[in-house]
């Protein structure tokens, strides 16, 4: 790949390769023979970058991902990555042709969309989702009527069925009650389906779901966030991701440092106030950048130098404020480390989340455009 000039300019996201191959390599001996890795990589590849990934995926033998939307798959397609790429939500009819256009699949999230689809008048390659409990999209299971339709409908070659479970991370009693149940639902319906003849292929995982259900991985597994090393929550991490690498840092320049004496104020509404004199830095990043602004105000830190410097004041659109008082040789150019490691540090993709009240997943995903997406191992 040629390195932009620009890379790590201002702001930038730094993508270690290994740890994402290491991960392939683990999750990959999770699965039993017959069953394929189906990355999720959308929103960027949970903000990784979509096309260096799928790229990279693409070379470790990877065949089949999935996208959230139809754009992500034409970009995948426009650069070059191989296999199958199934589009898992809704597609409006107005952005069939591209279905058609760029070998892409579509799920099916209803009987009335199957309806849609196959009036289109263009042969489409489908997977049926099956709605076995979470009733966010799919089939409900006990329609087999309106299901065996659509593997007969002219226009749709149906070559899987998938469902997903909502509630595969958690280890409470009734959670896991409620999972096996959507997961008998949706084989029970394979075997009517089976009955009827159609020996479609079938996928029900997620990430937690491999972990917590590795039984039932059907020729496919989707897996988003365990792939990109990260667990949603602090605690999933203690109870189930031991063997996975982190491959995402968030990194920015500091652009100024000053001394504010005590009793001034610093940043927008001088939300900040210092008790004392002390030393402060600007870096180069901001709320614009995907930094979650709820971090403002000592809520969340950074690294500068190996050493954490608190947030002061208000995180700004594109600029942040940090206190570096604790730092020693703090200067313009340093490389302030937002998620990931300096030194003997670490601030998890967690800690982040968790301090803002959110799930990693969200944080993720949300690392906006202008941050440079750069291969550091
Ligand atoms: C996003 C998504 C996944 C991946 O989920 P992770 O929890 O990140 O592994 C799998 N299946 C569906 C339907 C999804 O929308």
């Amino acid at each position: 790949m040629t390195e932009s000039p620009f890379k790590k300019g201002r702001a930038w996201i730094g993508l270690d390769i290994e740890n994402l191959r290491h991960n392939v390599t683990v999750l990959k001996s999770m699965l039993p023979e017959g069953c394929q890795l189906m990355p999720a990589v959308k929103a960027d590849a949970y903000g990784h970058g979509a096309v260096l990934v799928s790229k990279e995926l693409n070379n470790m033998g990877v065949q089949a991902f999935c996208v959230a939307t139809v754009v992500e798959g034409v970009e995948l397609r426009e650069n070059g990555i191989i296999g199958e790429i199934l589009i898992l939500g809704y597609t409006h009819p107005e952005q069939f042709y591209l279905l058609a256009e760029y070998n892409l699949t579509q799920a099916v999230v209803d009987f009335e969309y199957a309806k849609q689809l196959n009036s289109f008048g263009q042969l489409i390659q489908v997977h049926i989702a099956i709605d076995s409990g979470m009733h966010r999209i799919g089939e409900r299971c006990e329609n087999l009527e309106h299901i065996l339709e659509m593997f007969r409908m002219d226009n749709l070659m149906v070559s899987a069925v998938f469902t997903h479970l909502c509630a595969a991370d958690s280890k409470k009693e009734k959670d896991i009650a409620f999972t096996i149940g959507q997961i008998e639902a949706f084989q029970n319906l394979i075997y009517q389906l089976y009955e009827n003849g159609f020996t479609p292929k079938t996928h029900i995982l997620n990430s937690s779901g491999l972990l917590n259900y590795p039984e039932c991985c059907g020729d496919y597994v989707r897996v988003g966030i365990a792939l990109y090393g990260v667990p949603s929550t602090r605690e999933d991490m203690q109870r189930y991701f031991s063997g996975i690498r982190p491959v995402l840092s968030v990194n920015a320049r500091v652009s100024s440092v000053r001394q504010l004496h005590k009793g001034e104020g610093a940043g927008y509404g001088l939300a900040f106030t210092a008790e004392e004199d002390m030393d402060i830095a600007a870096l180069s990043i901001g709320y614009a950048d995907g930094l979650p602004r709820c971090l403002s105000c000592g809520v969340g830190s950074v690294l500068v130098n190996g050493c954490k410097a608190p947030i002061i004041g208000q995180i700004c659109m594109d600029q942040t404020l940090v206190d570096v008082s604790g730092v020693s040789c703090v200067s313009t150019g340093d490389t302030a480390v937002l998620i990931g490691t300096s030194g003997d540090e670490t601030i998890s993709i967690c800690e982040v989340a968790e301090e803002a009240g959110t799930i990693s997943n969200e944080i993720m995903s949300r690392l906006s455009q202008r941050l440079e997406r750069t291969v550091c191992k």
